[in-house]
């Protein structure tokens, strides 16, 4: 991507420069131009790739600095380190820089970058499309500077350039493991089975159920199987992770940079004076309608979300924490409560909801560690769907394009980072449901929330996500409801079927 940057900036002094200054300021640009700004930049670099202060002016108490560069000590960083190295000598002059008044702050990007992958952001004021590519003028000021603001504005162009260059293909999949046929008698719609016997019902909100006691003793044997069978034999230990999540975590977390449109968000009241909701409460007493824009005037936030990922908000527990070498691998796992996602057109039977429960397992340790449980974790996985649940399933790696197109896929010290699906077989459909999943996620989360071990190596965490309704799902869906076919473990954990309600 052809990058060139083009900064014209002013350094403020707290009084007129005087003309016995310039000469000294000819030496710093000079020195700036052929030392400072060379720093770090590769050695191969051409002229003209790196920042040059291509022009300077005094006028008053301003030095006017015109600063071109390409990809390298970008225009913005070099006026950064040009202030550092004048401020001494200017000092001794008795000038000392009181700000910096950007003027005029343009990048050219070449016609490899379509004019979609520009994003719309209040700093970019304008953008001029040519032959050779397009011109972007920025409203930054030197804190945007400081906060490198026009660095991410290029990460995230080059961003959406790479995906709009794979064409929306959300991810590579590649089988791993398929388990034998197992055909049996039902294929029918455990969804529409399960509302037909009575054992769920639509909840008020949508994508929600409310649980009878029958399905509700499905769900808690396969849970207890789950906790019981690979769970706590592996040695997991229980925690309660929040479910309200915030955004400071979900920035740590990496999720603040893309979940916005699958949350349920959550505000705070603005006070909790009844004064000052006594127009809502008289506003509903009279006419029995909830003031939905009264109440938002009334509200501040959103604060967060509704728990999306289970693991985000455990990992303030251990913010900025080194782990003691004999605690390692710690394996957590939470079954704490609900998650929930606007899943808009998506919902489906009880397969995809808005509001969902899991079991939400996840260790860290070293490498080594974390790639060694998440492998005992596949074993004990496979042992249950074989052996405990028969089930028709199967395991894929999937990975997102830009890791696959980053390279790190079959690279040793990365190849394991990423997400394995379990999907199990939907007779009626004929498709397959992603049910859970196993993911190793590298530094991750530990870098982004500070945390390191003990012996210095790097930190990594693993996680899987194993969905409650997916696995009733699943083994309705192949099982079906006559409880002779199940296989005769579960059936007992289960037991007969109690009926509470009876509706006339
Ligand atoms: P899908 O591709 O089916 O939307 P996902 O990739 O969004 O799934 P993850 O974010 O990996 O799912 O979440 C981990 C697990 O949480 C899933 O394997 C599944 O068991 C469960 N899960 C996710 N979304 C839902 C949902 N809308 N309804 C029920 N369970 C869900
Ligand atoms: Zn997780
Ligand atoms: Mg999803």
């Amino acid at each position: 991507m052809l990058l060139r940057f083009s900064l014209e900036a002013d350094l403020i002094f707290n009084a007129a420069i005087p003309p016995e200054a310039e000469p000294v300021i000819e030496e710093k640009v000079t020195e700036a131009n052929t030392v400072l700004f060379l720093r770090g930049v590769p050695r191969d670099a051409a002229e003209g790739e790196y920042g040059q202060i291509t022009s300077w002016d005094v006028q008053e108490n301003r030095l006017c600095l015109r600063i071109e560069s390409g990809p390298y000590t970008r225009s913005h960083d070099a006026l950064l380190r040009f202030r550092k190295q004048i401020a001494p000598v200017m000092g001794k002059l008795r000038l000392g820089v009181r700000g910096i008044d950007i003027r005029h702050f343009s990048i050219r990007l070449g016609d490899d970058v379509e004019e979609s992958c520009i994003p719309r952001l209040p700093f970019i004021s304008s953008v001029e499309v040519d032959e050779a590519g397009c011109e972007l003028t920025l409203a930054m000021d030197l804190a945007d500077l400081e906060n490198k603001t026009p660095d991410r504005l290029i990460n995230l162009i080059e961003e959406k350039a790479e995906n709009a260059a794979y064409g929306g293909k959300g991810e590579h999949w590649e089988l791993l493991f398929e388990s034998k046929k197992r055909t049996g008698a039902y294929s029918g719609n455990p969804t529409e089975d399960m509302v037909a016997r009575g054992w769920i019902r639509h909840g008020a909100s949508r994508g929600q159920w409310i649980f009878a006691p029958q399905a509700v003793q499905l769900v808690r044997a396969l849970e207890q199987i789950a906790i019981e069978e690979i769970i706590r034999p592996l040695g997991w230990k229980e925690m309660i992770f929040p479910k309200l999540v915030t955004w400071d975590v979900w920035k740590n977390s990496g999720h603040a940079k893309g979940v916005y449109p699958e949350i349920y968000y959550v505000c705070t009241p603005k006070s909790r004076d009844p004064a000052y909701w006594e127009e809502v409460t008289d506003y509903y007493k009279v006419t029995g309608d909830v003031p939905i824009e009264m109440i938002r005037d009334r509200i501040d936030g959103p604060i967060g979300g509704m728990c999306y990922a289970q693991c985000p908000p455990f990992w303030p527990f251990v913010k900025g924490e080194t782990l003691a070498q004999d605690c390692l691998p710690i394996r957590v796992f939470d079954r704490s409560g609900t998650s929930h996602r606007y899943e808009s057109g998506g919902i489906h039977g009880i397969e995809r909801v808005d509001e969902f429960h899991r079991i939400e397992v996840l260790w860290l340790g070293t490498k080594e560690q974390t790639i060694a449980v998440a492998d005992e974790l596949h074993e004990a996985y496979a042992r249950v769907f074989e052996e405990i649940l028969e089930l028709e399933w199967r395991r894929a790696k999937v990975t997102p394009w830009f890791m696959a197109q980053e390279g790190l896929v079959g690279v040793s010290e990365t190849e394991r980072v990423g997400t394995t699906d379990y999907e199990a077989y939907l007779p009626y459909n004929g498709s397959y449901l992603e049910f859970q999943n196993v993911s190793i996620n590298g530094n991750k989360y530990p870098k982004g929330f500070n945390v390191k071990v003990q012996s210095g190596e790097e930190c990594w965490s693993g996680c899987s996500g194993i969905g409650l309704e997916r696995w009733v799902a699943a083994f309705l869906g192949q099982k079906g409801f006559d409880m002779a076919d199940w296989p005769e473990n579960v059936a007992r954990l289960v037991g007969e079927p109690e009926e509470v309600f009876r509706f006339l």
